[in-house]
């Protein structure tokens, strides 16, 4: 029996696992630690309804307040975990010595910063409520030109909510087409010509050489030779975990905090969200997946995990799953494609950007996209947890109306 749960991180796999905590009966101390001094939110918005302005920050709260108090939580913000031993069973906070009984380990991670671009010149990235209010408050002083440097979530959503604000937008990324790495090339232009249609100045397969300049008179200079003026830049490229606090403590880190494949990465130490990394059970792939449903659902297992034996423990398996909103078009994807997998649309098309699509490998269905198709990557998220062949699979849509 554990007296107390200390967890890192008090965002989104944090809170859920301290709420899973209390929802399971768990009646000793819980603290929860984070360096942001904000209430914990939800990310999903900042690059969405927070930026367009629709929202206030309040509304992306994570948990209200009057539901907040009566988890009796030990919540502590704007403190910093600053190292950890996990043998001595100690935790450092902000420089302090402290003993823990569990541990959950949730700090997510960070942005990846365009080289050259630190100083002077005001590059902005996208993570924490801070950032999408300096951004959205550049739109709201006026910025008409916009360079956007990464064409993934990010960047995808930050110039959908640019061009819905008037802000005329350049979206620049390196490889051949966006979200090449995740959909595939053939997908990838499907999602391009989204951006192309509602007005994006897309430039694919050019990296940026230099940022210049100060916030409303800035120069993007391109790989190729061209230059790109603009009033804003927001850089997209990619986000690393944070577990330097973690150097030295014992544990395994390998872009991430390595758990085994029931999110335990040491006796009393469990991981979750985007910081985590496991086999998956499915696959025998090691993987670290940094999107909302994977850190609720890791949150909850992980949380589950620290309470239970070695006996009791179960594998986390499962079938990760996403969204994005971009213009009037949601995409999601269930499951994990290779860019090299076949892709067969088996519902709707991809000229009326429509559409689901199937990603299969060796006979056996890998992943569902859908374009404004959410009933059918539900279903196709359905026959992924169910291990359904590639054939099966395909009879199956054959039956979607
Ligand atoms: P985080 O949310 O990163 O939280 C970790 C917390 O730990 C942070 O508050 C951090 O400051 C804190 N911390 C770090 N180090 C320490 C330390 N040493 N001590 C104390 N605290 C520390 N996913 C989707 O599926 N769909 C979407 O539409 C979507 N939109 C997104 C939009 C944006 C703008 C962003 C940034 C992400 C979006 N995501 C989306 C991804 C999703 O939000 C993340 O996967 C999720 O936030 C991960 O949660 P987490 O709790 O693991 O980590
Ligand atoms: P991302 O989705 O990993 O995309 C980064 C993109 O930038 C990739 O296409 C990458 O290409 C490209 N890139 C890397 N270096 C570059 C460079 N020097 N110049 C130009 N392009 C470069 O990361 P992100 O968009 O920054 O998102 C950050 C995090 O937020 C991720 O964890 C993401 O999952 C999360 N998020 C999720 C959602 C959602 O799920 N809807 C929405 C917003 C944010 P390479 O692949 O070649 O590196």
């Amino acid at each position: 029996m554990r007296d107390s749960v200390t967890i890192v991180g008090a965002s989104l796999a944090g809170l859920r696992s301290a709420e899973t905590l209390r929802r399971d009966g768990f009646g000793g101390r819980i603290s929860l630690i984070g360096d942001e001094p904000h209430q914990p939110y939800d990310r999903p918005p900042l690059s969405k309804q927070v930026l367009a302005g629709d929202w206030e920050p309040e509304r992306a709260l994570l948990t209200p307040a009057e539901k907040l108090e009566p988890l009796g939580l030990d919540l502590r913000l704007g403190v910093r975990a600053t190292g950890l031993d996990v043998a001595a069973r100690e935790l450092e906070v902000d420089g302090v010595a402290e003993p823990f009984d569990g541990l959950l380990i949730a700090t997510g991670a960070r942005c990846r910063t365009l080289p050259g671009t630190g100083g002077p010149v005001a590059v902005h990235t996208l993570r924490t409520l801070d950032d999408c209010l300096a951004i959205r408050a550049a739109l709201d002083d006026g910025a008409r030109r916009m360079v956007v440097i990464g064409a993934g979530f990010i960047g995808a959503e930050v110039a959908s909510v640019a061009v819905g604000r008037g802000t005329s937008v350049t979206l620049v990324e390196a490889l051949p087409a966006p979200f090449a790495r995740v959909l595939g090339q053939e997908m990838g232009a499907v999602v391009a010509d989204v951006h192309v249609a509602n007005g994006v100045d897309l430039r694919c397969g050019v990296g940026v050489s230099s940022v210049a300049g100060e916030p409303g008179a800035m120069t993007v200079a391109m790989a190729d030779g061209s230059d790109v003026y603009a009033d804003l830049v927001v850089v997209g490229i990619g986000v690393v975990p944070n577990t330097e606090w973690l150097e030295g403590s014992g544990l395994t880190l390998d872009d991430g905090v390595v758990c085994d494949p029931t999110c335990l990465a040491a006796p009393n130490v469990v991981a979750a969200g985007d910081v985590a990394r496991w086999t998956d059970p499915r696959t025998g792939e090691s993987m670290r997946v940094e999107h909302w449903d994977n850190a609720v659902e890791q949150g909850r297992h992980a949380a589950r995990r620290l309470l239970a034996t070695d006996e009791e423990a179960e594998v986390f398996a499962p079938v990760p799953w996403f969204w994005s909103d971009q213009y009037d078009r949601k995409i999601q994807l269930a499951g994990r494609p290779h860019p090299d997998d076949e892709v067969r649309v088996v519902d709707g098309s991809t000229d009326e950007r429509r559409f689901a699509a199937f990603y299969g490998r060796r006979g056996q269905l890998t992943a569902v996209l859908g374009m404004n198709r959410p009933r059918q990557v539900m279903q196709g998220r359905g026959l992924l947890e169910q291990g359904v062949g590639w054939d099966d699979a395909l009879a199956v849509a054959a039956g979607w109306d």
